[in-house]
């Protein structure tokens, strides 16, 4: 008899990691609880930029149309010449765009404060069927063997009460002070930036300046940095640093008035509403490990780093959720017992040499903003968030459980945010992330009567799911490709869905009976993303996250790769 009572996991924290790995289990239909001790919604824009590979994810999530609904584009920063600070020393993009290709549809970053979408996140799991349970701190875990005990403190209003939940898997994506990663004793190693590198952050109402540009002033002694993120809000975003009474701008609105017209030597400009302010220290640490036993820790929980560059909350989603894997589809599988346990070893082998590089990464643009002059120089270097910050090159090529037999694997991480990749020919390779390709015919989908040409045209992005593999099966117009899917096709749907590729007109003798999905590569974007000719007969496997697991020549790459998945 199943045990009732019993939660399969218990999310703790509903921040960006906490919601999108809710998400993403909800959607592989497993029952979740996900706490938050605070009794309501954080104000707050900080994580604003969405990264093009965090983009993708949230589009096989369903989210992303909501997202860029409310979302702006990175608008121009403008650099202020002091003192005066009125007129432009210098105007350039964070972020210069880039054109969508097809295989990347999604080719720049968008702006959209956190709390915006994290108000996005929590609608998207509300119409799942899953509420954040606000008011709800957790105090002290239990790890038993077959499952975990979390105290919980609970209140409502002046109400409190101790609550007992008995998880089966609890994931701590409590942020950078979580409990869940102190409970488990683990090393949170690396530092605290010194206090020259300290901010005062805040979304502040600033009348008087013009909303096409991002604002920044800096001298030796400040630098104040004022963004927008969102297309119907006046509230600005500040970043305040350099030699300051960070402590006194934050108790004192007298002391934050000061400051910002000294800082910007501006005049004409006034501040209005306060929403927050706080002072924030950069820290750069990371767990020594993201799995112990039947707890999880993803997100800032597990690594925290400056907020230069970005990444923190795109890292964040990309370790809960599916994109680069992680925790989500994986736990899903084990969840429905089709998967072992040890699966979820792979979660911190994939995640923590892209998350070490993306500290580098955050902390030498943290830098690059320190030694950053008021009279520009040093400026477009601090402030570029373009090429690999974009996090599409993120990969996990050395990992166990990809299969690659068209170019060997690595033995150890080499390149996690893929930025040498032009040097190994630019070819696709296992752990990498799937390339869209749109221009589809569609011959045949679902279960019905096969070989019935239909002219509805699709794209990869929109057969690929958070919730099962998908197999490309790029046939050579010979059996093979028949023989691997009446293969792959005793496995259930609901894990795996087979998608023959034909480069031309189909062969006469070909049924699409087997098939859940049966294309032609009408405009050839399969095959020239994945590198396929198109006389060439090739497996192409697609993890649930959106990266490729296997690329394999045929039925025995193929229970290579399942095996080392689907072992239970
Ligand atoms: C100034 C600034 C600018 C930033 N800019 C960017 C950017 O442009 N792009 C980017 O990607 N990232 C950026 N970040 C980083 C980003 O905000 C974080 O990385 C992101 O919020 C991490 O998400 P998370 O869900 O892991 O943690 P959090 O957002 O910290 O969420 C943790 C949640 O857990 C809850 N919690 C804590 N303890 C408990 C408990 N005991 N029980 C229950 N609940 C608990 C907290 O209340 C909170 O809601 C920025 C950060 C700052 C400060």
């Amino acid at each position: 008899m199943p045990d009732e009572s019993i939660v399969p996991v218990l999310i703790v924290g509903a921040g960006p990691a906490g919601l999108v790995t809710a998400l993403t289990l909800r959607k592989n239909g497993i029952p979740v609880r996900i706490i938050e001790k605070e009794p309501r919604a954080h104000v707050g824009q900080r994580g604003a930029g969405i990264m093009p590979r965090s983009q993708e994810l949230l589009n096989f999530l369903g989210v992303l149309d909501d997202i860029r609904a409310k979302s702006m584009g990175v608008v121009p920063i403008r650099v202020y010449r002091l003192p005066g600070g009125t007129e432009p020393i210098m105007t350039f993009s964070l972020d210069p765009a880039v054109a969508p290709t097809p295989s990347k549809p999604y080719s720049n970053a968008v702006v959209l404060g956190q709390n915006h979408t994290e108000e996005i996140l929590r609608d998207h799991l509300d119409q799942d069927a899953c509420q954040v349970e606000l008011g709800m701190a957790l105090y002290s875990i239990q790890p038993q063997v077959d499952h975990v005990l979390a105290h919980v403190l609970k209140k409502d209003g002046d109400q409190e009460a101790i609550e007992t939940i008995k998880c089966r898997w609890l994931i701590g994506t409590d942020g950078a002070r979580g409990v869940v990663r102190k409970q488990l004793g683990l090393l949170f190693d690396g530092e605290t930036l010194g206090v020259t590198q300290h901010l005062v952050i805040g979304d502040i109402e600033i009348k008087g300046l013009d909303r096409k540009h991002w604002h920044y002033w800096g001298d030796m002694d400040t630098i104040l940095v004022m963004l927008r993120a969102t297309e119907d809000d006046a509230i600005y975003f500040l970043m305040l640093g350099g030699r300051l009474d960070l402590a006194k701008i934050v108790a004192e609105r007298a002391e934050l008035e000061r400051v910002l017209r000294v800082g910007t030597g501006r005049t004409d400009i006034e501040l209005g509403k306060i929403r927050y302010v706080a002072e924030y220290r950069p820290h750069v640490r990371m767990a020594e490990t993201f799995r112990k036993g039947r707890v999880f820790v993803a997100g800032d929980a597990a690594h925290i780093h400056s907020p230069f560059g970005g990444q923190g909350l795109n890292s964040s989603i990309q370790d809960a959720s599916s994109l680069q894997v992680n925790l989500g589809w994986k736990l899903a599988l084990v969840e429905k017992g089709v998967a072992a346990p040890s699966l979820l070893d792979s979660y911190t082998e994939e995640r923590l040499p892209v998350i070490a590089e993306m500290l580098k990464k955050s902390t030498r643009l943290l830098n690059e903003a320190a030694r950053a002059k008021g009279d520009g120089t040093n400026s477009e270097k601090a402030w570029y968030r373009g090429g690999e910050l974009h996090m599409l090159g993120v990969n996990y090529r050395w990992s166990s459980i990809v299969v690659d037999e068209r170019i060997p694997k690595e033995d150890t991480p080499v390149d996690p945010y893929g930025v040498l990749k032009s040097c190994v020919g630019d070819i696709v390779r296992a752990g990498e992330r799937a390339p869209d390709a749109p221009g589809l015919v569609v011959l045949r989908s679902g279960g019905g009567a096969g070989g019935q040409q239909e002219t509805t045209s699709t794209s990869l992005f929109n057969i690929f799911g958070p919730s099962y593999h998908t197999a490309l099966i790029f046939s050579d117009g010979t059996e093979k490709a028949e023989q691997v899917v009446s293969h792959l096709g005793a496995y259930p749907p609901e894990l795996l869905r087979t998608v023959l590729v034909y480069a031309d007109d189909i062969p006469s003798q070909a049924t699409f009976d087997n098939a859940d999905v049966s294309v032609v590569d009408r405009d050839g974007q399969a095959h020239g993303g994945y590198q396929v000719r198109r006389d060439e007969f090739l497996v192409v496997i697609v993890r649930p996250d959106g990266a490729i697991g296997g690329i394999v020549r045929g039925t025995e790459g193929a229970v290579r790769y399942f095996g080392g998945v689907f072992a239970t």
